[in-house]
């Protein structure tokens, strides 16, 4: 069931930008390249041809594809180049699965929001997923999804107070929480691009038909996975409030201009009836950070 409306005709990535085929990315700005690795996109901020230290990974994508992640860095900018260091929207399996081992090879830094740093150095997982939400059958295998704690607590930084983007001159970071807590998205206001990460996505998530085929549609957060809806609901409303030109999300097709808002909005204000499960296990009991039920502790290390 589509949530709310959306086509490729408002896809930010169709143009004659996607210049370098060979490194599998999509440009929506020559500086904003990302790409999707089976079922999530990340993002590799920088100009062509930048050096070591003048780029910037955000997220770092499935396990096992930290060698995907590598080639297209050296596709893209130069051989064996590494980042300035590498920012993470939140530390779900599916966008730090290549985390450790890119950390460990490039020695760079991995700056997360406080909130979400339990989940990246070791003291915590998250909250088991909600299988049974959504109708399709990516709830059912997230299951079988790793949920931490991963452990880069040698390298792990928390994000700067003042909302400035490390390596990412003009861009901001917005706390964003609700699909986790310390989920971040990041802003641009000179030309008005969003990296969104899972606060909304562009796909629905929860169908493997839609992940496979990418189909377009505006998605509120993977229902699977979110631990805070009322949180949430307030975190679309923000974002649809800056007013992007351009987002690019953790799954789906980047978007873009009046489409791309007015689907915004939409989802904004009728986040209760689409996006929210109406039998979800956290739709009933929300975690929070305040009872520490955001947080499971006590279980496998080292991940
Ligand atoms: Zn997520
Ligand atoms: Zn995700």
């Amino acid at each position: 069931m589509t949530q709310i409306a959306l086509d490729d005709s408002a896809r930010a990535d169709l143009s004659d930008r996607d210049r370098k085929p060979e490194d599998h990315t999509h440009e929506v700005f020559p500086d904003v390249p990302y790409r999707r690795l089976g079922i999530v996109n990340v993002v590799f901020f920088g100009r062509t041809g930048a050096q070591s230290g003048e780029w910037v990974l955000v997220d770092a994508g499935l396990p096992g594809t930290a060698g995907m992640i590598q080639s297209a860095a050296s596709a893209r900018f130069s051989a064996n180049s590494r980042p300035s260091c590498i920012i993470m929207t939140h530390a779900h399996a599916d966008h730090a699965g290549g985390l450790r081992s890119l950390a460990d090879k490039w020695g760079v830094e991995v700056y997360a929001h406080d909130l979400e740093l339990p989940y990246l150095n070791g003291t915590a997982s998250y909250p088991p997923p909600d299988p049974k939400v959504g109708g399709g059958a990516m709830p059912a295998l997230s299951v079988l999804f790793p949920r931490g704690p991963f452990n880069v607590a040698g390298c792990l930084r928390s994000l700067p107070a003042d909302h400035s983007v490390p390596g990412m001159p003009g861009w901001e970071w917005i706390h964003t929480p609700g699909h986790t807590p310390g989920h971040i998205s990041l802003w641009r206001a000179s030309d008005r691009t969003l990296i969104a990460g899972d606060a909304f996505i562009t796909t629905n998530q929860e169908s493997v038909y839609s992940v496979m085929t990418q189909k377009a549609e505006m998605h509120g957060p993977p229902m699977y996975y979110t631990q805070n809806w009322e949180e949430a609901e307030a975190s679309v409303h923000n974002l649809a409030n800056l007013e992007p030109e351009y987002a690019v999300t953790g799954h789906g097709h980047a978007m873009k201009g009046e489409k791309l808002r007015r689907a915004l909005h939409q989802l904004a204000d009728s986040f209760r009836t689409v996006a929210v499960p109406r039998k979800g296990k956290y739709t009933a009991h929300p975690t929070s950070v305040q009872t520490g039920t955001a947080y499971v502790t006590g279980q496998r290390r080292n991940q």
